[in-house]
């Protein structure tokens, strides 16, 4: 899973590095925003399970 987006066109799993998808080339800068907020929210999840 780690390195890699889902394209929100084409549904393909591309990497993570560059800006548009390989496939349909398509801009990804939205994807890998939405995949950072939902590591943010995991790692944040996992912080409060071990604090609190
Ligand atoms: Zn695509």
């Amino acid at each position: 899973m780690s390195g890699t987006v889902i394209c929100s066109n084409c549904g393909k799993k591309i990497s993570f590095i560059g800006n548009v998808c390989p496939y349909c080339h398509a801009d990804k800068t939205k994807d890998k925003e939405t995949t950072a907020i939902i590591a943010l929210i995991v790692i944040g999840f996992f912080i409060w399970l071990i604090y609190f």
